[in-house]
């Protein structure tokens, strides 16, 4: 099967964006050329069986979002494999990294191939799993993590359960070392979190709601920084939603110690005096911080201390956030929202269309040793948008098995036109 994606704005940095036809040859890209050359090389291919017209649309190398919870196996009233993989096909993602926080734990090899094995049988995203560090992330005794290497494991992550014991983190990094896994950290000393449910500030005092401090995340970050400088091992921050954090992170980035850092649409797009209504579907881990702490992951985005968008993608069932505030579950789904939230900084003039699709797609890429560049022979792994198509944001239309979200009935603009992982189209909106 040939498909010719014809005259699309390609938006592949760090080359120079410009207007190219992206010839798939089943699953590879076979050329990318310059259609008004009367001697480019798509004068010499045989016909396409498919051709789609993306003038006036930008064509990106896939979205990859290295921070999703995909709930299968264990909680599937809350998402499936399937439905979270369909999910991020329709958000514009060619590959998610599903945290291990399933039921079972993702610790073994067993769970690793069975996620795999799942997703094999989706039309939607890839899935690279992510294993836990230490034994039912319990934080106790480490994980096999040759064995869930070998069985397909691309990164490690103790996710929302972040070890405490500093000797074992030191091991965990030693071993990650040697197998070259990135190490994703979910920073936050839970002693110091205790029973908060959103920032601890002027907002949650008046709320009367348990407050956060920034400091829980920022002694774990600081912490981690210190085991990564001794270790020599490098670690990525996962949602980072404090200025003092960012502050940590940048300094020791100029210091040479090899970090990277994540953080969420909702972290530059809300606050925490959004909340107003007791609404648990604006309460997420780390919380939504001060309007200061945006200010700052605005900088820090715009200025590159931020390297990733990832989503925190947690899907929970009604009943888990229909409840108090304080009892309420952490987290707010992100797949289908996540490109237009991000595509507001590039209308703002926070970011360049190149750095977003640098933070969405080539450096969550470079993290995970993949090369996703649009180029010859690699895989098709493609993203076609829409960047000024205006639409409202309703939840109703998820494909995703849940509907926590703040965002339902919000204006925004850019949409996914399609979707195509290893040169099949695995999602295919309106207008093509
Ligand atoms: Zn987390």
């Amino acid at each position: 099967m040939r498909i010719l994606i014809k005259n699309a704005m390609v938006v592949d940095p760090p080359k120079a964006t410009s207007v190219r036809d992206v010839m798939i040859l089943d699953t590879v890209i076979e050329a990318v050329y310059d259609s008004s050359g009367a001697s480019g090389p798509g004068n010499f291919l045989p016909e396409p069986d498919r051709v789609i017209d993306a003038q006036g649309l930008v064509l990106t190398p896939g979205l990859i979002d290295v921070h999703v919870h995909l709930r299968e196996p264990g909680q599937e009233y809350k998402e499936t494999i399937e439905t979270g993989l369909k999910a991020a096909a329709k958000g514009g993602f060619t590959a998610v990294c599903p945290m291990p926080n399933t039921i079972p734990v993702n610790d073994n090899a067993q769970v690793t191939a069975f996620i795999l094995s799942q997703a094999e049988k989706v039309k939607g995203a890839r899935v690279y799993p992510v294993g836990a560090i230490t034994k039912g992330s319990r934080g106790e005794d480490l994980a096999p993590m040759f064995d869930m290497v070998q069985a397909g494991v691309r990164a490690i992550s103790d996710d929302g359960l972040p070890v405490a014991n500093s000797r074992l983190m030191r091991r965990a990094l030693e071993y990650c070392k040697s197998l070259q896994l990135p190490v994703l950290i979910h920073a936050e000393d839970k002693s110091l979190a205790g029973n908060g449910a959103m920032n601890e500030g002027p907002v949650a005092t008046r709320l009367g709601i348990p407050g956060i401090p920034n400091a829980a995340e920022t002694v774990m970050v600081t912490r981690d920084i210190e085991l990564s400088r001794l270790t020599g091992t490098p670690v990525h921050f996962c949602h980072i939603s404090t200025a003092e954090s960012l502050a940590a992170i940048a300094r020791a980035k100029e210091e040479g110690v090899k970090i990277t850092c994540e953080t969420a649409p909702h972290y530059f797009t809300l606050t925490d005096e959004d909340i107003t209504e007791y609404d648990a579907n604006y309460k997420m881990n780390p919380p939504l911080r001060s309007q200061e702490d945006q200010n700052a992951l605005i900088e820090g985005l715009a200025n590159g201390t931020i390297d990733m968008i990832a989503t925190d993608h947690a899907p929970h069932h009604a009943d888990e956030k229909d409840v108090e505030f304080d009892k309420a579950a952490f987290g707010i789904i992100g797949l289908e929202t996540a490109l237009p939230l991000s595509l507001a900084l590039v209308k703002k003039g926070v970011l360049s269309l190149e750095e977003l699709i640098v933070k969405m797609s080539k450096n969550p890429a470079k993290l995970l040793g993949i090369n996703n560049d649009i180029a010859k022979g690699n895989a098709a792994d493609l993203t076609l948008i829409q960047p000024e198509q205006k639409f409202v944001i309703d939840p109703a239309s998820f494909v995703s098995k849940s509907r926590n979200t703040p965002f339902g009935g919000m204006s925004v603009q850019g949409a996914v036109i399609m979707t195509m992982v290893n040169g099949q189209i695995v999602f295919q909106g309106e207008g093509i």
